[in-house]
């Protein structure tokens, strides 16, 4: 890919979004001209909308696994996590305490921080220091007040996969309601919600190749849930607001698409991750991978590069035209280890300098090596320029 100035841009920032596919555009571009009925209105035009909205509910609920009548479009990935415990706990007012981990992605990470101002008792998971769950801390946290447990089926940053079966089933065993954000699962690894604990599930248009602005939440049949967005009687009372047609028909071909290049994902994008992160490892000196190196999603790679900062390394990949993202986030001036990282006691010097590679169907292997060799005297660089980096490396 080349950007306006021409230069060549290697993306490998999938996990923050994705490019759009052109079968996806091609879907959404008749409803931005001939195709703007109102699908709640009572004309011929309007219904055959309505019909559209279902072929593409249908072609989700294919990918989950799901009943068509158990899809409901949001706008985000975000609103479905917030709509899944929101929407959750008026159903269970005598309910008072929830379940999450500290390696959750904000969106649900910080409801449960609002949650425990607002007079709920909260209990975040801790990982060990490959950022994996332990299910018996699970087991033992479950209490009769217990609303809802909510875990992430894989980590953004350091892309582990958890085993969301054997939590579904202690969570069950617990009568609680289970929701699971899938954000980054989805179209990486096969769901199949009817055979499954999950009672919610959360979906993100804009990672799986659909402009932004588009969301998932799966509400399995049966499950109490109060509308967290209220108005009109649209997805069946379940989210009002006017459907955003384009987008719902744009995610029903992400979908497909995603059916279709599941194995993909997990050979061809998966060896373009071994080769880039086998290269780094063996080939720059002080180089770690974190979280777990046998469950991690085909396409993440998180690497710490000790003693420097994760962010000098992308502003200098950046010239390089190669997108990244860093494991820190610049907070009020001053610069914090990801979270995540802190959750898992990975060393200071090394969670600041960690940087997350993340491919997609759209990256070529060349790319990779491409990466690895301005990597190398990148890091090379950063690190003479550190005063006494040098001498802890010899
Ligand atoms: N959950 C996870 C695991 C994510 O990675 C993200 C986005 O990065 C979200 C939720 C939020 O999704 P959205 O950007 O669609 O709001």
């Amino acid at each position: 890919m080349t950007d306006k100035t021409s230069q060549k841009i290697i993306y490998v920032d999938n996990n923050a979004t994705t490019a759009i596919a052109p079968e996806v555009r091609d879907a959404m571009m008749p409803y931005f001209s001939e195709k703007y009925a109102n699908p709640s209105s009572m004309h011929t035009f309007g219904g055959r909308l309505a019909r559209d909205i279902d072929a593409a509910r249908e072609k989700v609920a294919i990918l989950l696994g799901a009943n068509s009548s158990e899809i409901v479009f949001t706008s985000c990935g975000t609103e479905s996590d917030n709509a899944a415990i929101f929407g959750t706990l008026p159903s269970y007012p005598e309910k008072k305490h929830l379940i999450t981990t500290r390696i959750e992605h904000p969106a649900v990470l910080t409801v449960g921080e609002y949650l425990q101002r607002r007079g709920y008792e909260v209990t975040f998971l801790g990982v060990d220091s490959k950022g994996r769950l332990d299910p018996d801390e699970l087991r033992r946290s479950i209490r009769k007040d217990t609303a809802i447990v909510s875990i992430m089926w894989a980590n953004n940053e350091i892309g582990n996969i958890y085993p969301i079966e054997e939590l579904g089933q202690i969570v069950k065993d617990g009568d609680s309601v289970f929701h699971v954000d899938a954000v980054q699962a989805v179209g990486k690894i096969p769901i199949n919600l009817h055979k499954s604990s999950i009672d919610l599930l959360s979906l993100s248009g804009h990672k799986i190749h659909t402009p932004k602005g588009i969301g998932v939440l799966y509400i399995k049949r049966g499950t109490r849930f109060r509308p967290y967005i209220m108005g009109g009687h649209q997805e069946r009372g379940r989210r009002a607001g006017t459907e955003n047609i384009p987008y719902i028909a744009g995610l029903g071909v992400a979908c497909e698409l995603a059916m279709k290049y599941m194995d993909e994902e997990n050979t061809r994008v998966k060896s373009m991750r071994d080769h880039l992160e086998k290269r780094i490892l063996s080939e720059i000196p002080s180089a770690s991978l974190n979280g777990d190196p046998e469950h991690r999603l085909p396409n993440t790679s998180n690497i710490s590069f000790e003693f420097i900062e994760g962010e000098a390394i992308l502003l200098m990949l950046d010239r390089a035209g190669i997108c990244a993202s860093s494991g820190s986030a610049c907070t009020s001036g001053s610069l914090e280890p990801s979270h995540v990282l802190r959750a898992m006691g990975v060393q200071f010097t090394k969670a600041h300098g960690s940087i997350r590679f993340s491919m997609s169907r759209y990256n070529q292997m060349d790319e990779m090596d491409y990466i690895v060799e301005h990597l190398k005297p990148i890091v090379a660089r950063l690190r003479e320029m550190s005063p006494g980096v040098e001498s802890i490396l010899k």
